[in-house]
């Protein structure tokens, strides 16, 4: 892995944060993006071992091709992708605005494809790549006021398995992850009884970690994992069984 290069999405905070510094911890040349550079910036300086940060809004195609043609130019072409950026904005359908559909679509979907896209042209041409899609097992389950999030999630399986089709003859895999309930900020918006009635349905009977999802990313980019592709791993304590 070290002579390898990652871009992790969405890696200022959470589980992309936590994955991009499983990497670097590694001695992976390690990128990662946010909506800010200074978040960007400040995170991969927090991470050390030579992590870098840019501003990349990816639910702009152009700014993720410039995103993939800057890492190449500092690192080197992305190996490893994990397309982990992601939203919520949550609501019951029938008073749900166009522009939040269209926001938790536009960057948990359609950002996910530019980033497949941008990563592919270089991953075909080494015959060699890793994609990791972070989907949510309520891609899987649906999720009553997340209906925006429950389909850019399910898109994002179909999205996996159709790309691991694409790609599997140029040893390129394509795998998504679904984690269940990980305490990050965007899971602390909940109120203390949606927490409680979550918590008391984990079979293993913790919340998980963003270290805990960063693990399964980090298993399915190893050389280990070169014979998984199309799959979806859920990093969920069990609660979607
Ligand atoms: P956070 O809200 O903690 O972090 C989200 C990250 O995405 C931030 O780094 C943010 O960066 C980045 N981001 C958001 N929009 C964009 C954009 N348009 N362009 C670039 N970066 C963007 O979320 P989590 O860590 O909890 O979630 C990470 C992923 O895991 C998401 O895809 C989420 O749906 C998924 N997930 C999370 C679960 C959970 O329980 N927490 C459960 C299942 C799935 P910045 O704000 O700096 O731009």
């Amino acid at each position: 892995m070290v002579d390898k290069v990652v871009l992790v999405t969405g890696g200022t905070r959470g589980i992309g944060r936590a994955c991009a510094e499983a990497f670097a911890r590694e001695g992976v040349k390690t990128a990662l993006c946010g909506r800010t550079e200074a978040a960007a910036q400040e995170a991969a300086a927090d991470i050390g071992g030579g992590a870098k940060g840019y501003e990349a809004d990816i639910t702009d195609p152009g700014a993720v091709n410039e995103l993939f043609k800057q890492v190449a130019r500092d690192l080197g072409p992305v190996n490893v992708l994990v397309n982990n950026a992601g939203i919520t904005r949550d609501g019951l359908l029938i008073r749900m605005k166009d522009a939040d559909w269209d926001a938790v679509l536009q960057t948990n979907l359609n950002g996910a494809f530019y980033c497949c896209r941008a990563a592919a042209r270089d991953m075909l041409k080494q015959r060699g790549g890793r994609i990791i899609n972070m989907s949510s097992i309520i891609g899987l389950r649906g999720q009553a006021g997340q209906a925006n999030y429950a389909a850019a999630k399910a898109g994002l399986v179909g999205l996996t398995k159709s790309l691991a089709q694409e790609f599997a003859s140029r040893n390129v895999t394509v795998n998504a992850v679904c984690p269940g309930y990980i305490e990050t900020d965007m899971t602390e918006a909940m109120t203390d009884e949606m927490k409680e009635a979550a918590l008391s349905r984990i079979p293993l009977g913790r919340v998980g970690t963003s270290e805990d999802v960063a693990a399964a990313v980090q298993f399915l980019a190893s050389d280990a994992a070169g014979y998984i592709t199309g799959a979806v791993l859920t990093v969920d304590g069990g609660l979607a069984m």
